[in-house]
């Protein structure tokens, strides 16, 4: 895209990803960064003490379905990007209560979409030509892998099977139709399951390992057999910032760990990890105990990440080994 010194309006800043991506930009890059995020129970302002005084950060606590608060932060701020990952994104959540789901995942992105429409489209023509909206999405949407060896591409058809994935799943086809309509500049990425520091306690390797800490059991579902393609959070974020500055418009780019691990295979190095940092007299193995499955478990999810390879030249930079060694030392 050639621009130096970008504005970046980040939704979502405060979660899990959205918080790595900041520290990213910040740390790494000389660009700016608007943090939007409403601060729901997933957000959390602490994730950016490292980098929240720097001149080139701001926050604003706004919900982005907000039609009033929305379009004067970007009247106000004047972004070059918008990079989307404000979201409700635990399934459990999903399956208990979805209406949350559908009003940020769904309505939130169109609200979003349509406010970005407007500021695009009143931009000067080179301004114009280098805004790029970036929406962050999930593996989820592609549905379920069991008893196959193919791998989600960019072409695999979407088969979400759970309210947080058919929420991803319609925010995904709105952002393909404001591209394909409107000529909104847009770029979608899905990614597998991230994982790393911050992460909030109620996915399963945070809470595996707080768990684990307070000598509590260690819940897996089913059999333990759901396989899923883990990636360390700091090589999901600089594969995002490669495609909003180097992605093509109107592309939807695959980011995966070529990792793929059963949930109790996950499980078990997190309890030979803590049993070589922190010992104690019995294997934290011991704690595991299976529970009853999840409503519609997806058997096993699993990304070809070829086309980010070859063409943004990405690839993971920490074996799953050497990142879940860093992601327990973080949470000692
Ligand atoms: P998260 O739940 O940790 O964080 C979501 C953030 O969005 C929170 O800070 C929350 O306060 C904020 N938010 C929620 N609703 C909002 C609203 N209406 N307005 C403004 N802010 C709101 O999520 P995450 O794990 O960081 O995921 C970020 C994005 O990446 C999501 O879109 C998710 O679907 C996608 N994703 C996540 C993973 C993963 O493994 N975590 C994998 C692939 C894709």
């Amino acid at each position: 895209m050639g621009l130096n010194n970008m504005k970046i309006l980040l939704t979502g800043g405060a979660g899990f990803i959205g918080s790595a991506m900041i520290r990213y930009i910040i740390n790494h890059t000389e660009d700016s960064v608007m943090n939007v995020d409403k601060l729901t129970y997933a957000g959390n302002l602490e994730s950016l003490t490292t980098v929240s005084h720097n001149p080139r950060y701001q926050f604003a606590q706004v919900d982005i379905g907000d039609k009033v608060r929305m379009p004067q932060i970007f009247d106000e701020y004047q972004p070059d990007v918008v990079m989307n990952l404000a979201a409700e994104s635990h399934v459990d959540r999903s399956i208990d209560s979805p209406d949350a789901f559908l009003q940020t995942n769904i309505l939130g992105t169109y609200n979003l979409l349509e406010i970005s429409r407007r500021y695009w489209q009143n931009l000067s023509d080179e301004r114009k030509e280098k805004f790029r909206f970036h929406h962050i999405s999930t593996d989820e949407v592609f549905g379920d892998l069991e008893d196959t060896n193919a791998l989600f591409t960019e072409q695999t058809p979407y088969s979400p099977n759970s309210p947080y994935s058919a929420s991803k799943a319609s925010s995904d086809h709105l952002v393909r139709a404001w591209q394909r309509t409107y000529g909104l500049p847009t770029v979608i990425t899905n990614c597998s399951n991230n994982y790393g520091p911050f992460h909030f306690p109620e996915k399963l390797i945070p809470l595996m390992i707080l768990n684990a800490l307070a000598g509590k059991p260690l819940p897996v579902y089913g059999d333990g057999g759901q396989i899923r393609d883990w990636l360390f959070v700091e090589d999901h974020v600089r594969a995002l910032y490669l495609v909003i500055t180097q992605g093509k418009i109107g592309e939807r780019y695959n980011i995966g760990g070529f990792n793929e691990r059963k949930n109790i295979e996950v499980v078990q190095t997190i309890c030979s990890l803590l049993d070589e940092l922190r010992p104690q007299s019995t294997p934290y193995a011991d704690l595991i105990s299976f529970v009853k499955d999840r409503p519609g478990h997806d058997r096993r999810y699993a990304i070809d990440a070829t086309k980010i390879k070859q063409e943004l030249s990405w690839q993971p930079e920490h074996s799953f080994e050497r990142g879940m060694r860093k992601t327990v030392q973080w949470y000692l």
